[in-house]
């Protein structure tokens, strides 16, 4: 989820480096739109058509062909066809967890971490 995974190249501490991702991340979910479908109608296996509500211009438009392969839990960014700008189609799980983006990321570090220890730990 989201387009951030950094590495400190800089001459900052790695606390100072972590202080400024978390303000990004904050900055992310404070100015990024997500906006939740209005419907979301199955056309095929893992490919549905979406209505979605522009942020901007407030116009509604379907959009078809949509690939989600988890209906509970997907993102993904949309461009208005009205006024060409660019917003987040997101489920509502995804925007909750988008709302308190530098929260979930450090969850999902937490979560990566146990994951790659257990991964480990099994090829012993
Ligand atoms: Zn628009």
């Amino acid at each position: 989820m989201g387009p951030f995974n950094n590495i400190n190249m800089t001459s900052m501490s790695n606390e100072e480096f972590k202080k400024l991702e978390k303000e990004v991340l904050n900055a992310y979910a404070k100015y990024t739109k997500f906006v939740v479908p209005i419907s979301i109608k199955k056309e095929k296996e893992n490919i549905y058509a979406i209505r979605v509500k522009c942020p901007f211009c407030g116009k509604i438009i379907e959009y078809k062909n949509c690939f989600i392969k988890n209906r509970a839990n997907f993102g993904f960014y949309l461009t208005c066809r009205n006024c060409h700008m660019r917003y987040f189609a997101v489920s509502l799980a995804q925007k909750i967890a988008y709302k308190y983006y530098s929260l979930t990321r450090q969850i999902r570090d937490v979560y990566k971490k146990i994951r790659n220890v257990l991964a480990n730990k099994k090829s012993y």
